[in-house]
Parts: structure tokens; sequence; C-alpha cells
């Protein structure tokens, strides 16, 4: 019985790749097509030890940016799963500006699932997502990292705590800003209310997209100032500016 309503279940809604939508086959555990799946760039050694940039040489291995040899990081380590680009990039607007947290379901086990090069979650006590303020919340009806953080705390069976640490100024998008701006944007942005819950704490912090690693690192460096024992940043993707970005394995 309970196979014909399986059965039926597949006919009615039939598995479809979370991208480009062509019918799946059978195997309930894919959920991207496999010119899809192609199409992702895992990110890999060699990359940059603290905020986790690949590099485009393959010498060297890995090894600190000229980013973070120069500016102020508040976190120990920032790894993400694959560039924001093509596949990432499409199921990550589709779940948070299209509202599909069914598609945020899926990318939240796709990050629990990948191995993070000198990454292990399992290290760490307690997953915090980054804040969304109150009326962008409102706005868009789930904060996209708490759907995210929520798949990495259930397979590490980590405590999640997305209450503490909140959002007190409703920031311009930081999208529409450059690097400098984007800093400047989100300063003070966040407090966090009880300090005791953070106290000593080995902290996942997990947003959507890295991309200058201005909102993590500032709330890394709430955190911190709450006694925190250490942040690590994970997100799904990673953008990589080569204008603001600097490797020094490119420069040599
Ligand atoms: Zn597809
Ligand atoms: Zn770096």
């Amino acid at each position: 019985m309970k196979s014909i309503l399986t059965g039926l279940a597949d006919v009615i809604f039939p598995g479809r790749c979370v991208t480009c939508g062509v019918v799946l086959g059978p195997d309930k555990t894919l959920h991207f097509c496999h010119t899809c799946f192609s199409r992702i760039n895992f990110i890999q050694s060699p990359l940059c030890n603290r905020c986790g940039i690949p590099f485009n040489s393959p010498d060297g291995g890995d090894h600190i940016c000229g980013d973070c040899l120069t500016s102020e990081t508040y976190f120990s380590v920032a790894r993400a799963v694959g560039r924001y680009e093509t596949t990432i990039l499409d199921a990550i607007h589709r779940f948070k500006y299209g509202g599909k947290i069914a598609i945020g379901e899926i990318l939240g086990r796709l990050m629990a699932d990948f191995a993070y090069p000198a990454f292990d979650i399992q290290e760490y006590s307690l997953i915090i997502p980054a804040p969304l303020h109150p009326k962008r919340l409102r706005e868009r009806g789930f904060n996209q990292s708490l759907i995210l953080a929520l798949a990495v705390s259930k397979r590490f069976s980590l405590a999640l705590d997305f209450t503490t640490l909140k959002r007190r100024i409703h920031t311009k998008p930081q999208v529409s800003l450059g690097g400098k701006e984007r800093k400047v944007n989100v300063q003070g942005a966040f407090e966090v209310s009880e300090e005791k819950k953070i106290r000593g704490k080995s902290i996942v912090l997990v947003d959507d997209v890295y991309t200058t690693g201005s909102t993590v690192n500032e709330c890394a460096r709430v955190l911190t100032k709450s006694k925190a024992a250490e942040v690590a940043v994970l997100t799904l993707a990673r953008a990589l500016q080569p204008d603001s970005r600097s490797d020094i394995s490119d420069q040599r």
C-alpha cells in the first residue's frame, strides 16, 4: 500500500531539479539534474586558511591571503560550499527571493554534508544564523540563514541559537554597496542580548553568501566582545571579487 502511495506521489509530485525544473529519476536523494550539479563550482584547496577564498594557482597550497594579512578579522576561519555563480546562485535566488523554503532545506543539507578543507563543524558547540532586522524578516517572511543553520544543527546535533544575536539597525541591503561602504554600513548593526549565552562558546556563524565578509566579521566582532571562545563562519556560497581580494600567490 505504501509503495502504491509513494508511486502515486511520484506521478503527482515528481522530483524536479531545484534550478532548471527538469523531472528527475526515482532517486529521491538527488535534487539537481546532472547538468546543473556539474555546474556547481565546489570550493577546494588551495585556499586562504582564514577567509577561505580559493586561489587560482595550484602552487603554494593553503596560505593566508593578502587581505587577511592586512585587515582585522574577528572570525578564526570562514568556509563555503561553492562559488556564488551558476547553479548555487540560481538556487539561492529561488530560495531567498522566490520564497522557496524547500530549496533552502536542500541547500542546508548540502552545507551540512560538504567536506570543508581544514574545518570540522563537530569541534564547535553552538550554531548561530546571521540575523535579519525584524523589518526585513517581516518583508521576507523567513530568515534564509536560519533555514540553512537548522539543517547544519540537526546533522551535527549542535545547539542552535537564533535569538541572542540580534540585528538592531535596519541597514541598506549590502548587495547595493561596494567593499568599503559595506563595512561602514554594518558597523554597530548587531548586538548580543544575553552575554551569558555566548560566553565561552565555540560558535559556527551561518550565512547564505560571503561577499566581502563585512557582515559576518561584524557579527563575529560582537560575539567576540561577548566573550565567545571562537567564531567560525560557514556560508553556502562565496562571491569572488577579483578587484577587492588579493591573492599573494598570484602576485609572485
Ligand atoms: Zn537542472
Ligand atoms: Zn583570506
